[in-house]
């Protein structure tokens, strides 16, 4: 019975000069026997046995298999068919160096698709079978040929081929040695075909059934050709043509088979890690660090956003020659002149300096910031420039308190306050109602002797208890009509010894302490207060200051007089007359407004929403804000992307560098393992397979290289942070995100597979019979 034929198979090498190596040969083969092929030295045999192996494609003629030509045989197909069909035995041995004698057989079965332990049974018997059991876990080299040359029997066996080609398997061998060989090889014929070249004649004599001579490519002779009757038989049987499962190696076998062989190269996988991690470190450090400092400025900014406002103030503003609202046209002036000359100006008209016009309209603007973009703000407060006239009787005798003391309005947003101070002592807390105060301590929980004294506390050496002041009463706000007594043209305020009977009888506002500020310990804004320490009273008290202001006698005569009513002086120009007005409370509208963003974002929000209002207006009429955040953070967020780009340029070209290199490398061990994707070839390995091996070996080395550059990163952190710490006194710079680890240990990966793309792709498009040859 007969399973192999070819029909008139030729082929022709091209490359330099044209050989022929099979000239239209044409034998069939049963489906057992043992054929020994002779011939000279470039006759065309190894020609033959790949080319029957479907490790070589012949350029004419057919190979039918089963009945079923293979000329429209796609390379999967081919590939199916060396590995279920075909197992391959060499001159050369053609194990793989870095595999153990197991490892080598069990190659095939993974090809295969044949479970674990399924695939070490198998291996195991393949070995046994072949008299090598004890030799399982050596290595080729520490074999003898012999024991070589059976290990390849025992790995083309392994997948019970159909046929065995074996190409001067014994050309190596002692005469003592190849009889074992003969004998394994004659064996292993009772069941199927073998077909072997051989130089021995005497050997093929004795052991082969069937003797094949090929000269020039051409067949000279065949000992025992396939007879007529035999023909007559094969034709007369239906063939079933044999579909072949295909192959795949798995992810798993190609990574397994890539780490073994950098295993048997540690030291250069080491060093090869290591430098890709170099790009690697420098990426996650500059990572660590821009992070690190972004984070540090975020909570910055957040921290000094609670503390500086955006502020509308009605003091002059000084505009920037270079801001949007600088006004070159109206600059004449020369900076630094020459020349003997000195200028007389108009400050109102002439200078960089904005005066903002804070309108009732203005506020009513501002005051809807909360409606329209709620929760942007974590407070806004409204100074008004209004005097107010407060007696205080801190111990004995009644005193005027000095505002300069500390004397403010406490923001209304008690979620805001709460995250600034804390209150301290027993039974204190935030005041609710128009009479109730707090007093501000800072974070020693002093006060300056100057509020003791103006308190009338002039023994302010002394110590006081926090339930000194808690719950006592111990200031009054007078109202303006009962503070100053006209006459004549004049008003005069109370004096000294007024005092005590104005505390007593005067229909004012009595404040008490009901809790004491202090600044929270956690909030690690140290460089700005929001308050100062004194005293901080509600809103409801401002109302009540404002509106008793603007009724009271004096504003209502001042704003008739040209003169001041407190003194008697005319004014010299609009501007004082203003300002007294504005001292006495004449005026409702505020002098500042301070708007607390609550944090970045709202901060933009909260501007372009004031921006809006200077749309369309006259450059008078336009509000100008200041924003002394923001300028802090623009000078420092500069700094921060400057450093950082520079970084990430160094980090880069480490980065080229270690993918260049390990392109290199691979290219290397591409060169190194040829031989190997010979062999994974001959045993159905498909290109893809080829592929996957190495891509599994560069993905191995960017995944130790991308974990070395990240563990190193981190560890470097380490000094870094404690460098940086001494230098600026910010704590934990350095701060490599647990996210951003895992993202640069793939980075790496996917790096390398690109680096290692060209020569994983070079080595798949090996031809495997010229891989074999090589050394
Ligand atoms: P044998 O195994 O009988 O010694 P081969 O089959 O190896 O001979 O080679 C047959 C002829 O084909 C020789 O002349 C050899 O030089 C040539 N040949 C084999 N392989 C190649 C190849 N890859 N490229 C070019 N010529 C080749
Ligand atoms: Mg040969």
């Amino acid at each position: 019975m007969q399973r192999l034929k070819l029909e008139k198979i030729k082929k022709i090498y091209k490359g330099g000069e044209t050989v022929t190596a099979l000239n239209g040969v044409t034998v069939s083969f049963r489906e057992n026997e043992f054929v020994a092929v002779l011939g000279p030295s470039g006759c065309g045999k190894t020609t033959l046995l790949n080319i029957v192996g479907g490790l070589d494609r012949y350029d004419e003629g057919d190979l039918v298999i089963n009945g079923r030509s293979t000329r429209k045989y796609k390379n999967s197909d081919w590939d199916a068919y060396r590995n279920r069909s075909i197992g391959f035995v060499f001159q050369s041995y053609n194990l793989i160096g870095h595999q153990t004698v197991l490892q080598n057989v069990e190659i095939a079965l993974t090809l295969s698709g044949v479970s674990v332990m399924e695939r070490r049974k198998r291996a195991k018997q393949a070995l046994i079978d072949v008299g090598l059991e004890d030799q399982l876990r050596k290595r080729p080299n520490q074999l003898s040929g012999g024991q070589m040359q059976r290990v390849a029997i025992a790995r083309a066996l392994v997948n019970d081929p159909d046929i065995i080609l074996a190409d001067e398997p014994t050309g190596a061998l002692d005469s003592h040695t190849s009889v074992q060989i003969m004998n394994i090889l004659k064996e292993v014929a009772k069941t199927r075909l073998v077909i072997m070249v051989t130089h021995n004649g005497d050997l093929a004599q004795l052991y082969s059934t069937r003797i094949i001579q090929l000269l020039d490519g051409e067949l000279q002779s065949d000992s025992n050709p396939i007879t007529k009757e035999e023909l007559n038989e094969e034709n007369s049987e239906v063939l079933t043509p044999q579909k072949f499962r295909k192959t795949a190696m798995t992810l798993f076998t190609a990574a397994s088979l890539s780490f073994r062989n950098l295993m048997t190269k540690r030291g250069r996988t080491i060093i090869t890690s290591f430098a890709g991690s170099i790009g690697i470190i420098g990426v996650a450090l500059v990572l660590a660090l821009s992070n690190g400092l972004s984070d540090y400025m975020d909570q910055m900014q957040s921290d000094t956003l609670s503390g500086f406002p955006v502020t509308i103030s009605s003091n002059p503003q000084l505009i920037s020659f270079s801001g949007p609202m600088s006004n070159e046209k109206n600059n004449k002036y020369k900076e630094f002149p020459d020349g003997d000359v000195i200028y007389s100006y108009d400050r109102e008209k002439d200078s960089v300096q904005h005066m903002n016009d804070i309108t009732d309209d203005y506020i009513e603007y501002v005051k809807k910031i909360d409606k329209k973009l709620p929760g942007s703000a974590n407070n806004i407060s409204f100074s008004y420039g209004a005097q107010s006239n407060i007696l205080a009787k801190g111990s004995e005798n009644v005193v005027k308190y000095e505002t300069f003391a500390g004397w403010q309005e406490l923001p209304t947003n008690e979620e805001f306050i709460s995250s600034l101070y804390s209150l301290v002592g027993k039974n204190s807390r935030l005041p609710k109602k128009s009479n109730e105060i707090v007093l501000v301590l800072d974070e020693y929980n002093r006060l300056d002797q100057s509020f003791f004294e103006s308190l009338g506390i002039t023994d302010s050496a002394k110590s006081y208890k926090l339930t000194d002041f808690i719950g006592k009463t111990m200031l009054k706000v007078i109202p303006n009509n009962d503070f100053y007594s006209k006459q004549g043209e004049l008003f005069i305020p109370a004096t000294a010894n007024e005092f005590e009977q104005l505390y007593q009888e005067s229909k004012g506002t009595s404040l008490t302490v009901v809790g004491i500020l202090r600044p929270r310990k956690d909030s690690n804004n140290n460089s700005y207060r929001y308050l100062s320490s004194g005293i901080a009273y509600t809103a409801a008290l401002t109302d009540i200051i404002v509106n008793d202001a603007k009724n009271s006698e004096i504003a209502k005569a001042q704003e008739i007089a040209d003169k001041s009513v407190l003194i008697g002086t005319p004014f010299a120009n609009e501007k004082m007359k203003k300002e007294a007005l504005l001292s006495l409370g004449a005026y409702t509208t505020p002098i500042s407004i301070s708007i607390y963003p609550k944090d970045y974002a709202h901060k933009d929000k909260i501007m372009d929403y004031l921006d809006q209002y200077n749309k369309n207006k006259e450059s008078k009429q336009q509000i100008i804000y200041s924003d002394l955040a923001a300028t802090i953070t623009e000078m420092t967020g500069t700094l921060l992307n400057t450093v950082t780009y520079v970084l990430v340029g160094f980090a880069a070209i480490s980065l080229i560098v270690s993918t260049i290199m390990i392109s290199i490398i691979t290219y290397v061990s591409v060169i190194e393992r040829t031989k190997e994707i010979g062999i994974l070839r001959s045993v159905g390995a498909r290109k893809k397979d080829i592929t996957r091996v190495f891509n599994a070996e560069t993905l191995i080395i960017g995944f130790t290289a991308g974990t070395f550059g990240v563990v190193l990163a981190y560890l470097l952190s380490i000094p870094i942070n404690r460098i940086i710490f001494n230098l600026a006194k910010i704590d934990g710079v350095a701060n490599l995100k647990p996210a951003h680890a895992v993202a640069l240990i793939l980075g790496s990966m996917v790096l390398t597979l690109i680096a290692g793309f060209i020569p994983s792709r070079m080595a798949a498009k090996k031809d495997p019979v010229v891989a074999l040859r090589s050394e």
